[in-house]
């Protein structure tokens, strides 16, 4: 899938220093083809890469931000653009607003619209009516019944009817009569695009004049629902799309290709069954899931902010040369402590969020090792070699730890030494990366 591509994109990114013509041909590459994949279509998946490619060859990587990530945020500000950028809201300026609600059978049509008028009635503090304009299946009149109970908003049925225009203009009255000022009207939809449907739902429109048609799609039915929203939008020229199921794995790839065809704004996401997992579209959210990065982009960000790229790059320099010492550990200290809470900051890494959220991060936990830095003399802390027994005891005494603690110190510092020094060197990191699976 699109994720596993992306690890691989970004796997060729690791370890190197800075975003060059070659590493970012290579990455875009696949990305492009991860894109194809996702049922965007070429010449978007084409422009897209060579956009991102411009504006990433150049850019100086920061010690603290990988290449990688560097990418990711690039390509998150360019999908987030391609997708619309804006947050597009549901058009409510006319009294009563009419919403007809379009899609194929088990979309999630009949669900959306429940959270829909139960968004607009907690949240913008509206009146809605809805209508059951499904005249094939008595049990999505019923559905829509029970929805309409659980979120106290009236709904307008007539059992008798076989007019779906009809019922539509009953439900319109209505609203009209009670002082309700909006009117969502659910339609029944087909198994697959089918002519007798789009007739029906082409006459409501006609006889409605809906302001907003919101057309619903299954964003786990892939390249489908790109055909699909395309066939909707040639007979309806809908105003705005809504994505469901998006709560499983679904990447919404499909947000993308769908915002490509149609060229329609995304509106909503749904997320699950109940009547409040329902998310406005955010673009820029979207292209971080698309891409599979959690919050990186806002870690990315903040870290940029925050760090002093002649600094990272004198830093750079010292690594290459292992020059790496004790003042420079002490100063990438005092940096993450600048960038905020740890936990915070450890949150918003992938994977690692939910990991720690019962876990107590002490932001005093540097202290300690600040400590047993400041400690050591100049010298100490320029050559941290020399360190041996005798230094370590008077250390440990200095700072108010033990000798167990300033081992440990070193030791990891070390290791940490010789990761970096693999790292800055080409070809050992290349063998490395071999040994990756
Ligand atoms: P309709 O035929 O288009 O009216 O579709 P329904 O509203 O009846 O939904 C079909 C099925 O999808 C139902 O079981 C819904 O509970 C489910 N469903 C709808 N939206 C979502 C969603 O966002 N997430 C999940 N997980 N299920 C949904
Ligand atoms: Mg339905």
């Amino acid at each position: 899938n699109l994720q596993d591509k992306l690890d691989r994109a970004f796997k060729v990114l690791k370890g190197q220093g800075s975003i060059t013509e070659i590493n970012v041909a290579e990455t875009m590459k696949e990305i492009r083809k991860a894109l194809l994949d996702a049922d965007v279509n070429y010449k978007t998946a084409k422009a897209f890469t060579d956009d991102v490619k411009e504006k990433a060859l150049g850019q100086n990587v920061l010690t603290s931000v990988s290449p990688g990530q560097l990418l990711t945020k690039i390509m998150n500000d360019e999908l987030a653009g391609l997708m619309g950028g804006e947050v597009v809201e549901v058009n409510l300026s006319v009294n009563p607003s009419i919403i007809l609600i379009a899609g194929l059978n088990g979309a999630g049509k009949t669900t959306f619209s429940g959270k829909l008028a139960n968004y607009l009635k907690t949240r913008k503090g509206k009146k809605p009516l809805l209508v059951a304009g499904d005249v094939y299946r008595p049990a999505a009149i019923d559905q829509l019944e029970v929805l309409a109970g659980q979120i106290g908003v009236s709904v307008y049925t007539n059992r008798a009817s076989k007019d779906p225009v009809g019922i539509a203009l009953e439900g319109i009255a209505e609203a009209k009569k009670n002082g309700q000022n909006v009117v969502i009207i659910d339609t029944a939809g087909r198994l697959a695009i089918d002519e007798e449907m789009m007739n029906e739902i082409a006459q409501v429109k006609t006889s409605t004049k809906p302001n907003e048609i919101l057309f619903v799609v299954d964003a786990m039915t892939g390249q489908d629902a790109v055909n699909t929203a395309k066939a909707f939008n040639d007979r309806l020229d809908f105003t705005g799309v809504v994505l469901t199921k998006l709560d499983g794995d679904t990447r919404g790839g499909a947000a993308l290709s769908i915002k490509s065809v149609v060229n329609k704004p995304i509106k909503f996401i749904g997320t699950g069954e109940k009547m409040e997992a329902l998310d406005v579209f955010y673009p820029e959210r979207m292209a971080s899931r698309i891409l599979g990065m959690g919050d990186v982009v806002s870690l990315v960000e903040r870290a940029q902010q925050q760090f002093d790229e002649k600094e990272a790059a004198e830093l750079q320099k010292k690594i290459r040369k292992n020059k790496f010492d004790f003042n420079d550990f002490i100063g990438q200290i005092q940096q993450i402590k600048k960038m905020g809470n740890m936990k915070d900051l450890m949150g918003m890494i992938p994977g690692v969020g939910k990991a720690i959220k019962d876990i107590d991060i002490d932001d005093n936990a540097f202290k300690p090792i600040e400590a047993i830095i400041r400690s050591m003399t100049p010298y100490e802390r320029e050559n941290p070699d020399v360190i041996a027994q005798s230094r370590r005891v008077r250390i440990a005494k200095g700072s108010g730890t033990d000798i167990a603690e300033v081992n440990k110190l070193i030791k990891q510092f070390d290791d940490m030494r010789k990761v970096m020094k693999q790292f800055s060197n080409p070809a050992a990191a290349a063998k490395m990366m071999r040994g990756m699976p």
